[in-house]
């Protein structure tokens, strides 16, 4: 790299990405154990912070720091040393909250094996929400889907044998203008009668929201939702928060999902192995994929393959993997022994 310009003594000035090889600063001598000898010139300036100038000198002329005294190389040594997998580092490491010194990986993979207990006890109640839901024949499979505000909403109904039980495009009670009226579309507030398969059953959904449930998007869309002998929510019609499907597929996919060195990558818009994206497809798209997506929870037929103990060796970086119990943790490493982890396999 050229010096851009030359300093009011007549040195070269380089930023700090532009340091020549065999260049350093008396700062960056001292991390090697050396300092500038006596006397020796600086070659160049380093320009830094937008303001500061430190001289530069060759790190071959530059000499050699005295010998520390054994404790205090130790000490030297251990505070750039990761206390995990022992790559040392030219600066000292700072220390994590349990007060070691870690590089930046060991630390991120401490904290990672610190959450995945409570990660894999999520994974394993999304696994039992699902053994329980296709067991139960009052269970529909339920997604709402709206390309945004004032636009006909999509409803897909269909049963966990893929029967269909609704599929209607709904006309809000007051659409956007920018929205031409679709053929076919049924008004809002005369959904009643399409709605009937429904009666009685337990709706696992995908809503438009976090928050809304299928009854309450669709009273809302149909400005019924304010009177309640003509809401859409009849209690007949079984609405949990617990029933959303998103949250269930979060918790069992996406906050286990890793590529290998536990780093959470995250899928969470997709539901079914095969990434149905819940941006990009239709409602029919989505309760397939729910269904898909069930099925995989229910065998616990996970992209990480089995839960494993997350615990880590104060040293290493090899996670235990033994078979854990429902805390996320074998026997030996804190495993609450009288809840095992059924095997879905
Ligand atoms: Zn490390
Ligand atoms: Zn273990």
């Amino acid at each position: 790299m050229t010096a851009r310009k030359l300093s009011p003594g007549g040195l070269p000035v380089y930023r700090v990405d532009e340091i020549p090889d065999g260049m350093a600063t008396a700062t960056m001598l001292r991390r090697q154990r050396r300092r500038p000898a006596q006397g020796q010139p600086a070659v160049a300036m380093l320009f830094y912070h937008g303001n500061k100038h430190a001289p530069l000198y060759e790190v071959s002329a530059s000499a050699t720091l005295p010998a520390l005294s054994p404790r205090r190389q130790a000490a030297w040594t251990a505070a750039r040393t990761c206390a995990r997998c022992a790559t040392t580092r030219d600066t000292p490491l700072a220390r994590n909250h349990g007060g070691r010194r870690l590089c930046l990986g060991c630390n991120r993979l401490e904290r990672l094996a610190a959450a995945r207990p409570a990660w894999l006890t999520l994974r394993q109640r999304a696994v039992d929400w699902a053994r329980t839901a296709i067991l139960d024949s009052d269970v529909v499979l339920i997604a709402l889907r709206q390309l945004g505000h004032g636009c006909p909403i999509e409803v897909h109904a269909i049963a966990l044998d893929g029967q269909p039980l609704v599929d209607i495009l709904v006309w809000p009670k007051w659409p956007s203008p920018k929205v031409a009226r679709t053929p076919g579309a049924i008004d809002a507030d005369r959904l009643v009668p399409y709605l009937m398969p429904l009666i009685g059953r337990r709706l696992i959904y995908v809503g438009t929201g976090w928050t809304q449930t299928p009854m309450g998007v669709l009273s809302a869309a149909s400005e019924l939702w304010w009177r309640y002998e003509t809401s859409l929510a009849d209690p007949s019609i079984k609405e949990h928060r617990d029933d959303e499907f998103r949250q269930r597929w979060t918790d069992w996919h996406a906050r286990t999902w890793s590529n290998g060195d536990g780093l959470w990558t995250g899928y969470h818009n997709h539901y079914g192995l095969e990434r149905i994206d819940v941006h990009g497809d239709s409602a029919a798209d989505l309760t397939a994929a729910m269904r898909e997506g069930l099925t995989d929870m229910a065998r616990d037929r996970h992209p990480d393959g089995r839960p494993a103990c997350p615990w880590l060796p104060p040293t290493g970086t090899t996670p235990c993997g033994a078979r854990p119990f429902l805390n996320g943790l074998c026997r030996t490493h804190g495993g609450d022994v009288d809840q095992e982890v059924p095997d879905g396999r």
